[in-house]
């Protein structure tokens, strides 16, 4: 209960904003669910710190965005974009409509930058703040992959520790944060927030196919429909060990580290097409390298060289993360425990602000 109260006082003494405070900027998605925009304040009160947001107009799937980011801003804030406020903004014209304003987190998602013929070079060079005169080869790109795996991990165990699934990672849905020069997941509009049973009936049609884990359900199909939130409470730290729904951001985890250790499947073409050969391998990663292999040319003989560094550890920790079985799969804070990471990553250089 005292936390709903500090939540109470902390929202009170935040600043609010209301829809006549914004200058549209450039848009920056679109959706089914909403349109995102860059803006900025049309004045810039004292109270308000200045600079760009960020404002995602949504459909009624922005009340469980609200609250997911809400959450996230009190239990781990560091893992998501910094969320600022949301509201209700009705209008004759548009009807119901949910705002919702975070600071703009910088330019590049992870897709922006994996689609570059730089990477993984361009975000070593974002990450350390100066560009490197190392030699480039297999070494220096498997150092910068394990630091992004590392900071996209840590970011999924935050969410998973405070009982938050997301359900859409993938590569779009990872912003660079220039200020901590990390990267931080965005876009919580599809995420469960089990212990209380906020949006636990998953809606499997906001699920990204690409990024997808085999299994449809996040919840067992034997889950009873979703209980009231009181029973939620007590019942969820149960389900949860029972489903493991967690691992559900695991395996989309799993294949952004297997795009960035392959250039070939960073093209939406190119994953789906690992998909289909993944699934007629049973999902089987084992199986697929075994059918691909011998026939690989270059490009993809080096993908397989990057993870069979340090006695092919890399692609021990993949396999563990990309399996049919969501219980059979690694979770976030095991995976950051897994030896791929014993090797110092990049020096990461955050500036307080
Ligand atoms: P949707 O996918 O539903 O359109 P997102 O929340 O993923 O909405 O936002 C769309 C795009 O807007 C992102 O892919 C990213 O490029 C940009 N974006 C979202 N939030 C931020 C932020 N805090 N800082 C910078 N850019 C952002
Ligand atoms: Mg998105």
């Amino acid at each position: 209960f005292d936390m709903f109260i500090l939540a109470f006082v902390e929202r009170l003494f935040r600043p609010t904003y209301r829809k006549d405070d914004f200058v549209l900027g450039k848009k920056l998605g679109e959706g089914a669910f909403g349109v995102v925009y860059r803006v900025s304040l049309a004045k810039k009160p004292s109270s308000k710190k200045d600079g760009d947001l960020v404002l995602k107009k949504a459909t009624e799937y922005g009340a469980v965005e609200i609250w997911m980011n809400e959450r996230v801003r009190r239990a781990c804030a560091n893992s998501c974009a910094d969320f600022l406020y949301g509201f209700l903004e009705t209008s004759p014209k548009k009807g119901a409509e949910y705002w919702l304003l975070w600071r703009f987190e910088g330019e590049a998602t992870l897709s922006d930058l994996m689609l570059s013929k730089e990477f993984p070079y361009n975000v070593e060079t974002m990450i350390t703040g100066k560009v490197q005169d190392s030699p480039k080869g297999l070494e220096r790109e498997n150092r910068i992959i394990q630091t992004i795996m590392r900071q996209l991990l840590f970011a999924l165990d935050g969410l998973h520790s405070t009982g938050i699934v997301h359900r859409d990672i993938k590569p779009q849905n990872i912003i660079f944060s220039e200020g901590s020069r990390t990267f931080k997941i965005i876009d919580l509009g599809a995420a469960a927030d089990l212990r209380v049973g906020i949006n636990y009936i998953p809606k499997e049609f906001l699920l990204d196919p690409r990024y997808a884990a085999p299994e449809q359900y996040i919840m067992s199909t034997q889950t009873p429909s979703a209980p009231s939130a009181p029973v939620a409470t007590a019942l969820s730290p149960v389900l949860w060990q029972m489903n493991l729904p967690d691992r559900f951001d695991i395996y989309s985890a799993g294949l952004i580290f297997l795009q960035m250790a392959f250039p070939a499947l960073r093209t939406d073409s190119g994953l789906i097409q690992f998909n289909r050969q993944l699934k007629r391998c049973d999902y089987d990663l084992d199986a697929w390298r075994e059918s691909v292999e011998p026939r690989a040319g270059l490009e993809l003989r080096r993908g397989f060289e990057l993870l069979d560094l340090d006695g092919g550890i890399g692609w021990e920790l993949l396999t563990s993360m990309v399996r049919y079985k969501a219980r059979q799969r690694t979770s976030a804070k095991a995976a950051l425990a897994h030896p791929y990471f014993d090797r110092e990553g990049l020096l990461v250089l955050s500036f307080m602000q």
